[in-house]
C-alpha cells in the first residue's frame, strides 16, 4: 500500500506541498516533492539509494533545514508559520529522531544524553529517570548502563540509546535515518522487532528511511524516492 494517496490534510500526521529545496552551493534543487501525506500511526518505509535525498528530507521534516519552496505540516501545524525559537520547541515536544551517526554526545553517559534531549521538552529529571528504566528494559539495555559513558558502548548499544533519546518526550512523529546499517542480520530483525512494538504502544508516526529493503516487510506502507523525488538527483551507488 502506497502511502502517497490523497487524505483529508487534517487527518495527516505529515503533509507535504510543492516541497522544493537545494543546498546554498548547489544550483538544481536537490529535492522536489510535489504531494505527500502520511497518515497519524503509520509506520512508512522510505527506500531509495545512497544520494536520493533521503537524509535532506527527513532534515526538511525536522525542520532542521527549510524548504525553498512550498510548505510542510505537521500534525496540522505549518512549519512556515513557526519562527526558529518556536520551530525547535515544537521539534523538541513532537518529534524524536534517530540519526545516522546517532549523534550521542561521547562524554556524556547514557543518562546524561537522554535527559539532555528531555531537557529541551521541560520535562524534569525524575520523570526522565523513570521513563528511562521502561525504555531501555523495553530496548533490552541492562540499567547499569545508564552510567557508562555513550562512548564506552558498543554501536548496537549507542543505536538502542540514540531511540530511547528519541522517544523519551514520547514524540507524536519518530523519525529514523538507516539504523540498520552497522548490524548483522539477526541483530537487525530484533532490533525492527522491538522498534515496531514500542511505535505501536505508543501510536506513534514512525517515518523510516533506508537503502535496504530486506526491512520493507516490516512495514505496512513504503514509498521510494523514485516516486516522491521529482527533482534529477544524481544517484551514487
Ligand atoms: P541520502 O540520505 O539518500 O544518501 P542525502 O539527502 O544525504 O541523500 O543527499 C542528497 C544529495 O544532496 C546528494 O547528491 C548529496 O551529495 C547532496 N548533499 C547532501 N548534503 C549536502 C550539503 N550539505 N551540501 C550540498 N549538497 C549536499
Ligand atoms: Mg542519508
Amino acid at each position: 500500500m502506497s502511502s502517497s494517496v490523497n487524505k483529508p490534510l487534517n487527518k495527516s500526521a505529515v503533509a507535504l506541498s510543492h516541497v522544493v529545496y537545494r543546498y546554498p552551493k548547489s544550483k538544481a534543487p536537490i529535492l522536489h516533492i510535489e504531494n505527500w501525506q502520511v497518515g497519524s500511526g503509520e509506520h512508512v518505509f522510505v527506500h531509495g539509494r545512497s544520494g536520493s535525498g533521503k537524509s535532506t528530507l527527513l532534515n526538511l521534516l525536522a525542520g532542521i533545514l527549510t524548504a525553498n519552496e512550498g510548505n510542510i505540516h505537521l500534525f496540522g501545524q505549518s512549519l512556515l508559520a513557526l519562527n526558529a525559537r518556536q520551530r525547535d520547541a515544537f521539534r523538541a515536544n513532537n518529534i524524536g529522531m534517530v540519526f545516522q551517526q546517532f549523534n550521542l554526545v561521547p562524554y556524556l553517559s547514557v543518562l546524561e544524553n537522554i535527559q539532555l534531549a528531555a531537557h529541551f521538552a521541560g520535562t524534569t529529571n525524575e520523570v526522565v529517570r523513570q521513563r528511562c528504566h521502561s525504555l531501555l528494559a523495553g530496548l533490552s539495555l541492562e540499567p547499569q548502563l545508564m552510567n557508562r559513558r555513550a562512548d564506552t558502548l558498543s554501536v548496537g548499544q549507542q543505536q538502542r540509546v540514540a531511540i530511547a533519546r528519541a522517544l523519551i518526550n514520547n514524540p507524536r512523529l519518530l523519525i529514523i535515518d538507516e539504523p540498520t546499517s552497522a548490524l548483522d542480520s539477526e541483530a537487525k530483525s530484533g532490533f525492527m522487532t522491538m522498534l515496531m512494538q514500542l511505535a505501536n504502544e505508543n501510536e506513534t508516526t514512525l517515518i523510516f528511511v533506508s537503502h535496504d529493503e530486506t526491512l520493507l516487510p516490516f512495514f505496512s506502507h513504503k514509498i521510494s524516492m523514485s516516486e516522491l523525488n521529482l527533482a534529477g538527483v544524481s544517484y551514487v551507488d
